[in-house]
């Protein structure tokens, strides 16, 4: 196995110019680490290592890195309102966290990072009056998301997106001018945007390339994974063929396949609930001016407009089309789900009629528990925490979400190289 040799950290000097936790902590750690999964979590945690001068190889199934669930999605930065039926507000937390470290750390990795362009208007939260949570509830659950966001924003700042995340929700009463008649009496504007993940993955995938701490190796399939006294042994398969490839230390972020590999790494890994869910891009002839929307609370839909014009609509009763317990279908793209996902949303959005799909594929979500989101015990209203699972050599990560993802490879890099993390974290407790 080649070895990266005794380096010293390269440390961005993006993270000097913010003035946040500029740690120049060398880091002791001289293996290359191979990863599994060029998405957005195996790419952070490349260029995370990178800013410590360690060396890392990415194995990427696909013959381009970030064309998974990471380009395939909503882009929403959560700040936890959508989890308001995760009462223990522990959810909410985690996505604050996320949310108000995902911009600095972006920006510490990437040089072409621009908010403005790519990110969309603040998304207005309509209440359907048949859902799960009623306005009033959900009103409280939006003060008490903002009074954290304004007490977290003192320890990790307030970059998001480029803007700030200290605006209080404000409740309008009546229908929002974009639903048909009859569906909801109450909605929320809140400051949550969302980042246009196709802009996201560009600018991750360019400093990617360009570092010279990253090799990636695009079209590599790892198949099996076998434990070896000096480490791991990882069978794959690519465009050469079959090889072997030995690592001392393997870093798997292959999202819906990971759990696989850890049994096969470390002879055990937990359940999980595998769902497809389709991104389907829409437009119109003209642009059509559109808020960004989320009906909550319940099996429902969003809608997110970018400044390029492309318009984002999910309806999840047709644009979720598989749930099981392993990932044993293909996420191929199905144009009859993209028709029939715009033509839901549009049933209750009537200014998306006349928008065309223009793009559309699918991909896994990977969560806890087996109930649908229509059932309030479902595992999707609840994303408690970045999983790191480590043993020996092999360290396993699943960020659970876009928002938390940069987080949690930072984090996860930081104890596996015996360094200080770059951003602060709420890990001294967020007073609530
Ligand atoms: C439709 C949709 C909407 C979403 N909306 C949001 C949102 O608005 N906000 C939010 O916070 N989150 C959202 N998410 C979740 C978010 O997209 C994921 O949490 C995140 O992208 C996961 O990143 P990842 O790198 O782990 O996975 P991926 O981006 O899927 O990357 C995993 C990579 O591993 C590769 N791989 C897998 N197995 C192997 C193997 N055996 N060998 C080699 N390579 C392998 C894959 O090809 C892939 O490139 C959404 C997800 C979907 C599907």
């Amino acid at each position: 196995m080649r070895r990266a040799g005794s380096l010293t950290a390269v440390v961005s000097d993006r993270y000097e110019d913010k003035g946040k936790a500029a740690r120049t902590h060398p880091s002791r750690f001289d293996e290359e680490v191979v990863i599994i999964g060029g998405g957005l979590q195996g790419v952070t945690a490349a260029l995370a290592l990178a800013a410590r001068g360690v060396r890392s190889r990415i194995l990427e199934g696909r013959s381009e890195l970030l064309r998974g669930a990471s380009y395939r999605n909503e882009g929403k930065v959560h700040l936890g309102f959508v989890y308001a039926l995760d009462e223990s507000g522990v959810t909410a937390r985690k996505m604050v966290e996320g949310a108000l470290t995902f911009s600095d750390l972006i920006e510490g990795w990437c040089s072409e990072v621009d908010w403005h362009s790519n990110c969309s208007e603040g998304f207005d939260y309509c209440v359907v009056d048949s859902g799960l949570a009623d306005a009033t509830a959900l009103g409280a659950h939006y003060e008490q998301v903002s009074s954290m966001i304004e007490n977290a924003s003192g320890a990790l700042g307030d970059n998001y997106l480029g803007s700030s995340a200290r605006v209080e929700p404000v409740r309008h009463r009546g229908s929002h001018a974009l639903l048909a008649p009859g569906l909801s009496s109450d909605w929320f504007s809140t400051p949550e945007r969302s980042v246009d993940p196709r802009a996201l993955c560009a600018w991750l995938s360019a400093a990617a390339t360009a570092s010279p701490l990253v090799d990636v190796s695009t079209g590599v399939v790892v198949k099996g994974v076998v434990p070896i006294a000096s480490g791991f042994a990882l069978e794959t398969v690519s465009g050469a063929g079959l090889e072997r490839i030995e690592a001392e230390t393997v870093l798997n972020c292959s999202w819906e396949n990971r759990l696989e590999l850890d049994r096969q790494a470390l002879g055990k890994a937990p359940s999980a609930c595998y769902r497809i869910k389709h991104q389907v891009l829409a437009r119109g002839e003209t642009e059509v001016d559109l808020a960004p929307l989320t009906l909550v609370q319940g099996p429902y839909g969003d809608l997110v407009s970018w400044p390029n014009g492309d318009v984002y609509v999910s309806w999840y009763p047709v644009a979720r089309t598989f749930m099981g317990s392993s990932p044993s279908v293909g996420t191929e793209p199905d144009r009859d789900v993209a028709e029939a996902t715009l033509e839901g949303l549009a049933a209750i959005v009537p200014a998306l009629q006349g928008l065309e799909v223009v793009d559309h594929g699918a991909a896994w979500i990977v969560g806890e528990g087996e109930a649908d989101i229509d059932e309030t015990s479902s595992g999707l209203h609840a994303r408690r925490a970045a999983e790191i699972d480590r043993q020996g050599g092999w360290w396993s990560l699943n960020g659970g979400k876009l928002t938390t993802a940069p987080l949690a490879s930072e984090l996860c890099v930081a104890e596996l190289t015996g360094t200080e993390p770059k951003v602060a974290t709420l890990e001294s407790g967020l007073p609530r």
